[in-house]
């Protein structure tokens, strides 16, 4: 690369403005259905990739909205984070039991047969790659919370199948047409993604299973809005708009020609840039934990939020958790007001209730009437 990186925020720029230039020979494209897009090479967009990158380096801005219409590349975004995403540790069991659980909750807390592992030293866990899990589309309860083994059901015992959510722990959860799902099917979804475990109950038997992962979710609104309450559950709301120029149109164009005449060798011209912005994103997610609100932007932040009249308590904690992301991704130990800015309209969009404006000017004008209507009275003094 030409330009020295001074940070994730930067190489996103650089390169992804860059002229493609290379001459791609035709490859093999035999497996190009399995092999992501590189995420660097994404054309413009600047929103939607740095919304997906701030919920990748920190979860705890609860996930990504991206609002779109059809053919903007909503979904070859989300898949081209796979590569990108960060190792963790996995459980080795169907529970998905930690030994952290045992630490913090007593040994109770996980299963029988980890117990007996955790008391002879054996492991619970082993290192492993984050993936990208994708909801198949018209997916139904029982799909994605569990439901009842029949193999085992057969063999005359009960034994509950786990779901999609239950594969979804510690990865990165995609449903597409979010605002499509059916609503018990999207309420079991974000419940699980804000509480980071879920149970399943079928008759007698019932059975919990960790599900913390960060959920991304994408929908054309033209096709119908989501929920106000499903919405708000929703960190960052990303708009993306599809290409704004010519040129633009032209550069992204000839970036998906060589992608598919040969995706091996589009992807290593990316290469360099891939493995550089994975390993921005491991020392973002590990500057994190280090990274302190400045009292400025803490004041800056309340206020605006209190002048713009958000009232979801969400809305507030999804704004400073994204500057503190925004900060450990620009390489700095300090969210400073700027920070706000660069996330503020990501993190506030969408979370202003009209209803409730409205709801409160009518129940205003209510009460002065009921008030009119009473004449002051003196109490008499006993
Ligand atoms: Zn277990």
């Amino acid at each position: 690369m030409a330009e020295a990186i001074r940070s994730l925020t930067h190489l996103l720029e650089v390169a992804s403005s860059r002229r493609f230039l290379a001459v791609v020979e035709p490859g093999d494209r035999g497996l190009a259905e399995s092999l992501p897009f590189p995420f660097v090479s994404i054309v413009s967009e600047w929103e939607m990739k740095l919304s997906l990158l701030l919920a990748v380096i920190n979860p705890a801005v609860g996930g990504v909205l991206l609002l779109g219409p059809r053919g903007t590349g909503k979904t070859t975004a989300v898949r081209s984070l796979s590569p990108l995403l960060p190792d963790v540790m996995r459980s080795l069991c169907a529970y998905g039991c930690m030994p952290e659980d045992s630490e913090t909750g007593g040994i109770e807390s996980i299963c029988p047969d980890c117990a007996k592992k955790l008391g002879q030293g054996d492991p619970l866990t082993f290192k492993d790659r984050s993936r990208l899990i994708e909801l198949p589309l018209h997916s139904e309860l029982a799909d994605v919370i569990g439901g009842i083994d029949e193999r085992a059901a057969a063999h005359q015992r009960m034994q509950i199948k786990p779901g999609i959510l239950s594969h979804a722990d510690r990865n990165l959860l995609y449903v597409d047409e979010v605002n499509l799902l059916k609503r018990e099917v999207a309420d079991a979804i974000l419940d699980a993604a804000a509480q980071g475990v879920y149970t399943v109950r079928r008759g007698p038997i019932s059975a919990t299973y960790r599900s913390r992962f960060i959920l991304v979710g994408s929908m054309n609104p033209e096709e119908g809005m989501l929920r106000p309450q499903i919405a708000d559950r929703f960190g960052l709301r990303a708009i993306v708009r599809g290409l704004g120029s010519s040129t633009e149109r032209w550069e992204a164009y000839q970036r998906s020609h060589a992608f598919e005449l040969n995706p091996r060798g589009f992807i290593e011209y990316f290469r360099e840039e891939t493995e550089t912005i994975r390993d921005e994103i491991l020392a973002a997610r590990s500057r994190l934990q280090g990274v302190q609100l400045a009292p400025e932007t803490v004041r800056r932040g309340l206020d605006a939020i209190q002048k713009l009249k958000v009232s979801s308590l969400r809305g507030t904690s999804v704004l400073f958790e994204a500057a503190r992301a925004y900060a450990a991704a620009d390489g700095r130990d300090r969210a400073d007001p700027a920070d706000l800015n660069a996330v503020a309209a990501l993190s506030l969009r969408m979370r202003r209730s009209d209803f409730m404006d409205r709801y409160a000017t009518d129940l205003k004008q209510v009460d002065t009437a009921i008030r009119d209507a009473f004449q002051p009275v003196k109490r008499k003094k006993k």
